[in-house]
């Protein structure tokens, strides 16, 4: 194993990697210390079709300047929006949602409404019906049919925003935001029911990095963390090893409902098709979570999707570990769930449609079928 030498600096992102110093946490960190390194050599993952339980597309609500977490004024209401996290929403949640429930509470109205079932209005929900507000969450598709629940889910910022256009204010609050994310999810780990642990994940690239940037948020985030440039996982040139969390939505979404609803939130379905609607509701606060809804309801022209396919594959208890590699045209990722490895690695911008793609399906199948051969060898 050869160790490189770390910089200190804002890191910039690629197809899994991104820029993201600690303020305030939503909770206090109680999490249990990471599993031991895995046993060398690790089991390969079966990448076959016949191996395939559900193959699923979803739309990653992107903004090449990064989400927006601010409030706007409309007259006697207040919008506090909290969209456009991209390809990293669920990690980001307990940052940004927190974050906006503060400032829907400091607006000084007791009754709050929240636009949005996914994981930004579910935390934001929950937040603020603990802290005794009255809580209404309003959305057209609730849990488990939201972007969200699609959500691979690894815990790591990426896809968030384009690194010529986010401004340096941005970068510098998506720092503070995610190492505020984090802590809010150490609580949850191995929490029964709530589907988040730990795993050890590996980055690996064809280019050894150097210099090499921290990782969003800090190193410090990432126990474990090792550079290796040799013995890397599938023989390439270069590989972050780090232990990081694996959160699974269908699990996660699940209980943070239950609970945003014994903590008293309300759920109404319901579909706004515009700004005047939303504005017609009785409270004077509104928290948006409407990921790339907002799109249309803000009329926001920044936002646009980058669609993502994953297929689901029978479980390999044996697979404790994850990864992101090189695959032909982009990189590929495999997370282990207790209920399946999830394979995926498509980022189609600006591609609206859900329909699975054969072509994507092929890739990803034989993409991660090849690096499973390159595992017996490395
Ligand atoms: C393939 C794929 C893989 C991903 N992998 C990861 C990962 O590994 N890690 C990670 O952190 N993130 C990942 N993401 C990103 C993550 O899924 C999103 O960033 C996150 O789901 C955004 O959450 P949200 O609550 O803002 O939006 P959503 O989950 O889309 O929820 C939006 C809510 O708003 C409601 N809504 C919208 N418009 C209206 C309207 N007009 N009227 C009423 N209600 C409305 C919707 O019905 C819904 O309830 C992935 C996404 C995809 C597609």
């Amino acid at each position: 194993m050869t160790r490189i030498s770390r910089r200190t600096a804002l890191a910039g992102f690629g197809a899994a990697s991104l820029a993201a110093a600690c303020v305030s946490a939503p909770l206090p960190p109680q999490a249990p210390a990471p599993a031991a390194d895995a046993a060398r050599p690790f089991a390969p993952v079966h990448s076959r079709r016949d191996r395939i339980t559900r193959t699923v597309v979803g739309l990653r609500p992107f903004r090449p300047q990064g989400f927006r977490l601010e409030a706007e004024r409309f007259g006697e209401k207040t919008v506090i929006h909290n969209y456009g996290h991209g390809g990293c929403g669920v990690t980001l949640s307990w940052g940004t949602s927190h974050r906006a429930a503060v400032m829907a509470a400091e607006t000084g109205a007791e009754d709050i409404a929240i636009l949005g079932g996914g994981v930004m209005g579910l935390t934001s929900a929950l937040v603020l019906a603990r802290r005794g507000h009255t809580v209404t969450v309003h959305a057209d598709v609730m849990h488990p049919n939201t972007t969200s629940n699609i959500a691979g889910a690894l815990w790591l910022p990426s896809s968030l925003y384009d690194r010529g256009v986010a401004s340096e204010d941005f970068l510098r609050l998506n720092w503070q935001v995610t190492r505020e994310a984090h802590r809010g999810f150490l609580p949850f780990v191995n929490r029964p029911g709530y589907g988040v642990s730990w795993v050890r994940h590996s980055e690996v690239s064809n280019r050894v990095r150097d210099p090499r940037y921290q990782l969003p948020g800090g190193d410090d985030l990432y126990p474990g963390l090792e550079i290796l440039t040799r013995e890397t996982r599938f023989g390439f040139a270069y590989e972050e090893r780090y232990h990081t969390l694996m959160i699974d939505p269908d699990y996660y979404l699940d209980q943070l409902m239950k609970d945003a609803q014994l903590a008293g939130a309300r759920f109404i379905a319901r579909r706004f098709d515009s700004l005047d609607e939303v504005l017609a509701l009785p409270q004077r606060t509104i928290v948006n979570c409407t990921g790339l809804g907002a799109a249309k309801l803000f009329g926001d022209e920044t936002l646009i999707p980058i669609r993502g396919q994953l297929s689901h594959l029978l479980p390999q208890p044996e697979v404790n570990y994850s990864y992101t590699a090189p695959g032909h045209g982009s990189a590929l990722y495999m997370f282990p769930r207790q209920t399946g490895l999830i394979l995926g690695g498509s980022h189609g911008r600006g591609d609206y449609s859900l329909d699975p793609s054969e072509d994507d399906l092929t890739r990803m199948i034989d993409g991660h079928a090849a690096l499973a051969q390159r595992a017996a060898f490395s």
